[in-house]
């Protein structure tokens, strides 16, 4: 191609056509059930960019593309996806016909102004009727780098990888591509329900379940008024911040204040936190039941505080009739705050508070409670009554996000999003349409 025409091209094909390449991993094991988990990742891909429209996520094959074209804000898109469980990596790629002239305008668009001292060129085919091998194309895409810039090839350890994945009718060629988090997509699990604290350690449980593929309800359990309201501020804060990974979101809030007075009355102080742990449980697990979840969820790690060991731990499970998962259990406390920072919920954790189970407890609650003797205690109290009062008495808030997306209506147009704006005010309505929170039927 002469050069002034070369130019030209480079130009016209350098009109980027912007599209997301988003790779699974975990998913690509699944056999027979695969399609599903596909679907639900391209759904939640959708979902997690509703507020940057235009966005159209297509199914390719062993990959989804959000496509951009008409999209003025790539980047954002991007943002998001690192937040999307269930991709294994992705990037920000741009697609032209499958020429090598083609690819090579794109590069010279990606590459011209940007200084690296090595790269290298990763060419794949999905395909292998293509006319050129992966070697073939890599050699004649590097020498054309070679001719435009300053730098030499590195296949191992290169400044800058130039990544052409050859589809049948077109190519994506991209220059970062970013881990995503992993695990499934969020809704392929099932729905647990899981005991929100304003601490450390349940946030990040909350998260693992939701990278697993789970959907998480919170059940949050307060003192209001024997302490102050700063734990629900807390336990909403961080349902805020995990309904990114969810986009919706239901917070419990159960008062337990009125159950733990009681509970002082009859039972003996060193068998106090597990007697409340066993109330929250039953009180969770009716939760969860009316929610359709099959199991609850703690931030519990083997042997941290009196409550944590294997006994009590057994003490707590007696009375679950659904599976209690503990996905920190293996954990120590240092490599859980560092997943908490990493999430964005340690920050809000460490605002002080006083949990409900800091009330009326001794200082050396006991550590190995014999079935026999919890069930003695237990005996004193009308166990019955305290879990309908629980139940009963909780409080659910809904919250969504990006924005909230009416059944059957799809993500708010962007006319709809300014009468919103102008209804709440200016600066609100970022807020609002980050948590459209509800207070009141549960059921909805
Ligand atoms: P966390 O940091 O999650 O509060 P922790 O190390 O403080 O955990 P505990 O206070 O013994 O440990 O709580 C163990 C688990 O019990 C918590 O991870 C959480 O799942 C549940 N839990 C404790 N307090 C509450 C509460 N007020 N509401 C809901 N769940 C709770
Ligand atoms: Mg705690």
């Amino acid at each position: 191609m002469c050069p002034r025409f070369q130019a030209a091209y480079i130009r016209g094909v350098a009109r980027l056509r912007p599209c997301i390449v988003v790779h699974y991993h975990e998913i690509s094991l699944k056999a027979g059930n695969r399609p599903l988990f596909l679907r639900q990742l391209a759904k939640n891909l959708a979902r997690a960019t509703a507020d940057l429209a235009p966005v159209r996520v297509v199914q390719r094959s062993g990959r989804i593309v959000l496509d951009l074209e008409a999209n003025e804000k790539p980047e954002a898109v991007r943002d998001r996806i690192a937040r999307v469980s269930g991709v294994a990596n992705f990037a920000l790629a741009y697609r032209v016909p499958s020429t090598p002239e083609a690819m090579k305008a794109v590069i010279a668009r990606l590459i011209d102004g940007r200084e690296f001292e090595s790269f290298r060129i990763a060419a794949r085919r999905a395909f292998k009727s293509y006319p050129m091998t992966s070697v073939e194309l890599n050699r004649e895409l590097g020498a054309f780098v070679l001719e435009r810039a300053r730098t030499r090839v590195d296949l191992e350890r290169p400044a800058l990888t130039i990544t052409v994945e050859v589809m049948p009718d077109e190519t994506f060629i991209y220059l970062d591509r970013q881990p995503g988090p992993g695990g499934l997509p969020v809704g392929s699990s099932g729905t647990v329900a899981a005991l929100l604290s304003g601490g450390i350690d349940s946030p990040v449980a909350a998260w693992r379940m939701l990278k697993r593929g789970c959907r998480v309800v919170f059940v949050h359990f307060h003192s209001v008024p024997y302490l102050p309201a700063t734990s629900q501020a807390k336990a909403r804060a961080l349902v805020d911040r995990l309904t990114e990974w969810q986009y919706h979101s239901r917070l419990f809030l159960v008062p337990f204040g009125e159950i733990q007075r009681e509970v002082v009355l009859s039972v003996p102080p060193a068998a106090r936190v597990v007697v409340y742990r066993r109330l929250m449980v039953r009180i969770a697990e009716a939760v969860a039941q009316a929610q359709g979840a099959m199991a609850l969820t703690t931030g519990e790690s083997l042997g941290q505080v009196a409550s944590q060991t294997l006994e009590n731990i057994s003490r707590i499970d007696e009375v679950a009739a659904i599976p209690v998962l503990r996905p920190l259990i293996g954990m120590d406390k240092l490599e859980i705050t560092a997943e908490a920072r990493r999430l964005g919920t340690f920050d809000i954790s460490i605002e002080p508070d006083l949990d409900c189970c800091t009330l009326f407890v001794p200082p050396h609650p006991a550590t190995r409670l014999a079935a026999d003797a919890v069930r003695a205690v237990e005996d004193r109290l009308d166990v019955a009554r305290l879990v309908r009062a629980g139940v009963e008495g909780a409080a659910c808030e809904a919250f969504d996000w990006p924005m909230a997306v009416t059944p059957g209506v799809g993500p708010p147009t962007e006319g709809r999003d300014a009468v919103r704006a102008a209804a709440t005010g200016g600066a609100s309505a970022e807020r609002e349409s980050r948590q459209g929170r509800t207070t009141g039927d549960p059921s909805q």
